[in-house]
C-alpha cells in the first residue's frame, strides 16, 4: 500500500489544532488534522456539568471568529464552547479526520520529515504540529489505596453532585477545578472538606471591571514566558454562579472545612500538613497585590473608576484555620467520595523524536523545537500567559504557521 504523504500534520482537533489549521490555510499551506475522538473532545467529556468558561463572553474568540452571545458579561457553558469550536471547524473548512489516533511518531528514514503511525496506517509528513492539549493525563497522587472503601474520582471525571453517593466529600486541591467543585458541592447541600494548596487568588471583578479586562488593560495577559517567575500556579477564578471571587474564608463561613495539604493516608485516615494558614496567607497576598496593582494603574493613567472598598474586606479567621485538623478519618467524618483536583501530567510517550527532556516535557522556543519541522502548540506558557487559553492560542498558531510557510518555501 502506498504511504499517505502530507506537507504538515496537526495532531489534535481541539481549539489549538483548529487555530493552527486556519493559520496554515490562510498561508496556502496544505495540511491534515488528526483527532483521535471528536472535535473539542476534552470540552465534551472531561469537564463537569456546572463548569462555566472562566472568561466573560465579550473576551472569547478564536482567530477571525468571535463567540456569539447575547450577554457580554455572561460565562459560557462547556456545551456552548463545544458548539463554538465545532462551528469554527466548519467556518475554516478544516481538513480534519476524527477517530484517528496518532500512536507513534518518529523521524523518517533519511533524517528529514516524520512518519506518524496512526490507527489508520502510516502517514509521512514534512512538518508536525503537536496540539494535544495543555492538560493531558489526569494525575492522582498515590496516597489513598483503592481498597480504602471510598469512591475516588479525578476532577476530569467528576460530573455533578447528584452523581456522587450521598455523604460528605473531600476535595483535594485548591486550583480553579478544586475550588469550583467544592463550591458547587456545598451549594448543593453537601458537607465539604477542602484541602488547600498553594494558589494565586484574584478578584473576579474590581472597580467596575472584570479581571480579564484589567489583565488586558495592564498588558499582563501578554506577559512573555521568560518574564514569568517560578510560580506557575494558575489564577484561581470562576465563571460559575454568575462569576464571583473565590475566597476560601467565605467558603469556611458557609460551612466548608478547610484543611492543609494531604501528606499521606493510612487505613482511611488522611494526614494533613500544618500549612493551611500559610497557604491562605499566600492566596490573600496575591489577591491584595493585584488590587494594589490596579489602583496604581488607575492613578498613573488618571482613569475614572468607581471605588470598591468592599473588595478589600477580609473575613475573620474561621475555626478550621485557628485550630486546623492534622488528621481526618474519612469514614468517621462521613466522607463517601474523594475528588482529586490535583492536576495533569503530560503524555508524550508516543513521540520518538529527540524533542523531550528527561521529564518527558517538550523542549522548545515558543513552540519551535530544534528538530526542523517539529512544533508544539497550546501548551501552558508556550510563549506567554495566554498560550494555552482559547482566546490566546491564535497568536502562537500564526507564528508557527509563518515558520512552517518559510520552511516550505
Ligand atoms: C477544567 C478546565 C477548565 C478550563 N477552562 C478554561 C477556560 O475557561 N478558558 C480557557 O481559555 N481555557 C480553559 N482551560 C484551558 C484550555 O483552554 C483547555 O484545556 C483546552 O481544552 C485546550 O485546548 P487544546 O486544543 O490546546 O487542547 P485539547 O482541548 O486538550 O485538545 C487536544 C485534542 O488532541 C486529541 N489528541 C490527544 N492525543 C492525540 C493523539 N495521539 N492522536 C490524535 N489526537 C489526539 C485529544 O482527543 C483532544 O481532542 C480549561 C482547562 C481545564 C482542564
Amino acid at each position: 500500500m502506498p504511504v499517505e504523504r502530507v506537507k504538515t500534520l496537526i495532531v489534535g482537533g481541539g481549539q489549538a489544532g483548529l487555530a493552527m489549521s486556519h493559520m496554515l490555510t490562510q498561508r496556502s499551506c496544505s495540511h491534515l488534522v488528526l483527532e483521535r475522538n471528536r472535535i473539542a473532545e476534552r470540552w465534551r467529556t472531561e469537564r463537569w456539568d456546572g463548569l462555566r468558561f472562566q472568561f466573560p463572553n465579550w473576551s472569547v474568540r478564536l482567530p477571525d471568529f468571535p463567540f456569539p452571545h447575547s450577554d457580554p458579561d455572561g460565562f459560557a457553558t462547556s456545551r456552548e464552547i463545544v458548539d463554538f469550536i465545532t462551528a469554527y471547524a466548519v467556518f475554516i473548512a478544516a481538513p480534519i479526520r476524527c477517530g484517528v489516533s496518532v500512536i507513534a511518531l518518529r523521524i523518517r528514514n533519511g533524517g528529514s520529515g516524520f512518519v506518524a503511525q496512526t490507527s489508520d496506517g502510516p502517514i509521512e509528513a514534512d512538518n508536525v504540529v503537536v496540539a494535544t492539549g495543555p492538560y493531558q493525563r489526569p494525575f492522582i497522587p498515590p496516597l489513598l489505596r483503592d481498597d480504602a472503601g471510598i469512591f475516588q474520582v479525578h476532577a476530569s471525571r467528576y460530573i455533578n453532585p447528584d452523581r456522587l453517593a450521598s455523604g460528605a466529600v473531600l476535595v483535594v486541591g485548591s486550583g480553579a477545578s478544586g475550588a469550583q467543585i467544592a463550591e458547587e458541592l456545598f451549594r448543593a447541600g453537601r458537607r465539604v472538606y477542602l484541602s488547600v494548596g498553594r494558589h494565586t487568588r484574584l478578584p473576579r471583578r474590581y472597580r467596575g471591571r472584570d479581571l480579564i479586562w484589567w489583565l488586558s488593560a495592564m498588558g499582563l495577559d501578554q506577559t512573555p514566558a521568560e518574564k514569568h517567575g517560578p510560580d506557575r500556579s494558575k489564577p484561581l477564578i470562576t465563571g460559575a454562579f454568575g462569576g464571583n471571587t473565590i475566597d476560601f474564608r467565605r467558603f469556611a463561613a458557609e460551612g466548608v472545612t478547610l484543611l492543609g495539604r494531604v501528606q499521606a493516608a493510612d487505613q482511611g485516615v488522611v494526614m494533613l500538613a500544618p500549612d493551611l494558614a500559610k497557604r491562605l496567607a499566600y492566596g490573600d497576598g496575591s489577591y491584595a497585590a493585584f488590587l494594589d496593582m490596579v489602583d496604581a494603574h488607575i492613578e498613573r493613567n488618571g482613569l475614572e473608576m468607581p471605588e470598591d472598598t468592599a473588595a478589600r474586606a477580609v473575613l475573620p479567621d474561621p475555626s478550621c484555620l485557628v485550630e486546623p485538623l492534622r488528621h481526618l478519618d474519612l469514614r468517621a467524618s462521613g466522607i463517601s467520595t474523594v475528588v482529586w483536583a490535583t492536576g495533569y501530567e503530560c503524555d508524550f510517550g508516543w513521540i520518538d523524536v529527540p524533542v523531550l527532556n528527561a521529564a518527558g516535557e517538550p523542549v522548545h522556543s515558543q513552540g519551535i523545537t530544534e528538530v526542523p519541522g517539529m512544533y508544539f502548540l497550546g501548551l501552558r506558557w508556550l510563549a506567554n500567559f495566554k498560550s494555552s487559553l482559547l482566546s490566546g492560542v491564535g497568536k502562537d498558531a500564526a507564528r508557527l504557521a509563518d515558520h512552517i510557510a518559510m520552511r516550505i518555501r
